[in-house]
């Protein structure tokens, strides 16, 4: 990366190597980026349905497969799994029957829950995913890269965004789009992992949210909050946990 899409600032520091891959972070506000950036044309194709199922393969690993099954056990007993966190946090925003756009819909499970209360629109750059999300009633969904689909400017009384702002390669134009999408009081969600989690510290480069090029930009929550007021966003509220790898924003027009 050259300048920093939070701060604006040129100087970096090498952090970790990661296969061909330095994890580099900005010295002005600790934002980190994967370097080289990948090639944005390429990204579908990261998504097709033979590397989507390869992925999944890998993830029935027996560590894998353990740490899933301890996390859905917690969840289930403390109510918190993903898309519930969502859902309720949209109810606390929205009224019913509020449009939602959920911008990496995947195979749709969150806009299925959604769906209940909100209208849903959901947008998905692989091909297989998305025809996976199509097959669910009453949701449309739509194949393409948000940055360059037309969604329509102040349509969407929410945006959520789930495990993938960690994926793109320009941030900052990715929440000027969302901000774009959204009506005036209109809320934003995103779920990415926590860059200044512990874990993170203590396995350092063993991180396992250290994936590139697939993760390619990595957020603090002081920086997170910082792009977003950039953006425009107010009332923003960040949750993150220390143990918890990932962490959870709310920011409203
Ligand atoms: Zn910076």
């Amino acid at each position: 990366m050259v300048i920093c899409p939070v701060c604006g600032s040129r100087e970096w520091t090498k952090r970790y190597r990661i296969d061909i891959w330095d994890i580099e972070e900005c010295d002005g506000c600790g934002f980190a980026g994967i370097d080289p950036m990948p090639v944005r044309e390429n990204r579908a194709e990261c998504y097709s349905e033979e590397k989507v199922v390869e992925r999944n393969v890998k993830e029935r690993s027996y560590p894998q497969k353990l740490s899933r099954l301890l996390k859905r056990f917690f969840g289930r007993i403390t109510k918190r799994n993903k898309g519930d966190i969502f859902y309720n946090r949209l109810r606390r925003h929205l009224r019913p029957g509020s449009k939602v756009l959920d911008i990496g819909c995947g195979d749709g499970s969150f806009i299925c829950k959604a769906k209940e209360d909100f209208v849903c629109t959901g947008i998905e750059i692989s091909g297989y995913l998305a025809s996976l999300a199509g097959k669910h009633p009453g949701i449309r969904v739509i194949t393409g890269n948000f940055l360059d689909t037309e969604l329509g400017r102040e349509e969407y009384d929410g945006v959520t965004m789930i495990s993938l702002l960690e994926h793109l390669d320009d941030p900052l134009q990715a929440m000027k789009k969302c901000f774009e999408f959204l009506k005036q009081g209109g809320v934003l969600l995103i779920k990415t992992v926590n860059y200044n989690c512990l874990n993170r510290r203590v396995k350092r480069g063993l991180w396992t949210g250290f994936r590139p090029p697939d993760h390619a930009v990595y957020f603090s929550p002081s920086n997170l909050e910082l792009l977003l007021k950039r953006v425009g966003f107010k009332k923003i509220k960040i949750s993150a946990a220390p143990f918890n790898d990932n962490m959870y924003c709310e920011a409203v027009k």
